[in-house]
């Protein structure tokens, strides 16, 4: 039976690295009907927050991705110390006493009385393992044969004072308890995959299969961080975008496919680890932004006011009274912008005016449209015509045409200065559907306080 895990700390919010790496292995899973672990690796006490934890298992909800089992390593840190027993009874691992004083450590020689003495005294110590004197070769089924040289590996902590089991210790216990046949994660955790192996190998056990994946860069080639933009996938939510649009991006990010748009679906169907590239890739975000752009446009009308209402109100841009009150125009409004926008947000930002009073006007559109000579002339007359018409889409559309014909003007030169005054900016949905969802009345007194 295949068995895979995705074992996050909770030291901070999961970022898209992690993501990827969750979803491989839950992918994985699927494909082969095995099983996918979450396990909270939480040996770090003072760094680990249930906060965190919490946002990671939120995220991993939203994107779709379920496990059949979950646990964390600070449930039961005793389940650790038979296998440290075990060690030190074969001579494979040595109390250490020399608190941080490395370098000149001889623990390791001290006879069974000196031991003995010490812990009578109560001395504090942490366990090391013995390592072997021997080169070592990992056989990555991404990355290849790697190979690690014995000059860059000492004898090493996998115990600490408090009796807590260090990081490495941990995985490779937690791992072969729960029958994991394959690690797979980030390449970050290669360089030190040798130091597993050195405990598997000291306590006998089979070692799992390694796939480490290749690390996301940012632009400039560098490791992806922060200073890239938005990583977590909080942040990514709060910027709009859909699940779909990160779920789809991670699949074809560093996988060599002819296809583009996959769902869930498609992705566990075709998901072939060797069309995984070794190389790092760049992680992009505007293609991201692309994939949300087909994802929001791909939407019905409903879903996407279902996602809309969500997502205003989980941000706090508008309540539900505020929605509610707007009645069908809500969806109206939707309905004639969705597929100008790349993200919820900027569904937001183009549909502001709608939902509140105009503050100032786009610098570049006053300038351009609204201070032009005769400009306020025209539109007075046409706030006069627009006066006495009948409000609704097709009528404004022929009053704009008319005005524009009778002043020998271009229909653009008309619209332009308006949008402005309506939108307060130079780009929005339709002029002629903004105004009739914004209303009559409404669209009239913000002309006014221009001509005026
Ligand atoms: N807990 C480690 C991390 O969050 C992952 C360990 C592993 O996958 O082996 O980076």
């Amino acid at each position: 039976e295949k068995t895979v895990r995705f074992a996050p700390s909770p030291t901070g919010y999961l970022h898209i690295g992690g993501l990827r790496t969750a979803l491989i292995n839950f992918i994985y899973a699927e494909k082969n009907h095995g099983n996918f672990i979450l396990r909270i690796e939480d040996t770090d006490r003072e760094r680990s927050k249930k906060e965190y934890e919490k946002a990671i298992t939120d995220a991993l909800e939203w994107v779709g991705i379920k496990w059949d089992k979950f646990y964390r390593q600070s449930d039961d840190f005793s389940k650790y110390n038979k296998y440290f027993d075990k060690l030190i009874e074969e001579n494979k691992a040595y109390r250490c006493f020399c608190n941080d004083k490395e370098d000149k450590c001889n623990c390791f020689n001290l006879s069974e009385q000196e031991v003995k003495k010490k812990i009578e005294n109560s001395e504090k110590f942490t366990i090391k393992l013995k390592i072997p004197d021997k080169n070592f070769v990992i056989d990555d089924k991404i990355k290849g044969k790697v190979y690690f040289k014995k000059e860059n590996f000492k004898d090493f902590i996998i115990r600490k004072s408090d009796g807590v089991p260090i990081y490495h210790f941990a995985v490779v216990i937690d791992d072969y308890e729960e029958g994991v046949s394959f690690v797979i994660r980030g390449e970050d955790h290669l360089s030190n995959t040798p130091k597993q192996v050195m405990i598997y190998e000291a306590l006998e056990l089979e070692i799992p299969e390694y796939g480490h994946l290749p690390l996301m860069l940012g632009e400039d080639k560098t490791r992806l961080s922060k200073r890239h933009g938005d990583v977590s996938i909080d942040s990514f939510q709060k910027d709009g975008i859909l699940k779909e649009s990160i779920i789809n991006y991670l699949m074809v990010l560093g996988y060599s496919t002819d296809v583009e748009i996959f769902s869930f679906e498609d992705g566990i169907d075709d998901f072939d680890l060797s069309k995984m590239t070794k190389k790092a890739t760049v992680f992009d975000y505007k293609k991201l932004y692309w994939f949300n752009k087909y994802y929001i446009s791909s939407k019905n009308l409903e879903e996407m006011e279902k996602l809309f209402k969500d997502y205003l109100i989980k941000y706090g841009y508008l309540n539900i009274d505020e929605i509610e009150k707007m009645g069908e125009n809500f969806k109206n409004i939707v309905g004639i912008s969705k597929d100008k926008v790349s993200s919820l947000k900027e569904l937001y930002e183009l549909n502001k005016f709608f939902f509140e009073e105009i503050e100032s006007y786009d610098e570049k559109g006053k300038t351009k449209f609204l201070e032009k000579e005769g400009i306020k002339e025209n539109l007075k007359n046409l706030y006069k015509i627009l006066e006495n018409e009948n409000w609704d889409i097709e009528n404004l559309l022929l009053v704009f045409r008319n005005f524009a014909k009778e002043n020998g003007m271009s229909l653009n030169k008309v619209v332009q200065p308006v949008r402005v005054l309506i939108t307060g900016k130079t780009v929005s949905p339709g002029l002629f559907e903004s105004m009739y969802y914004l209303g009559k009345e409404e669209s009239l007194k913000r002309m006014e306080r221009w001509i005026n």
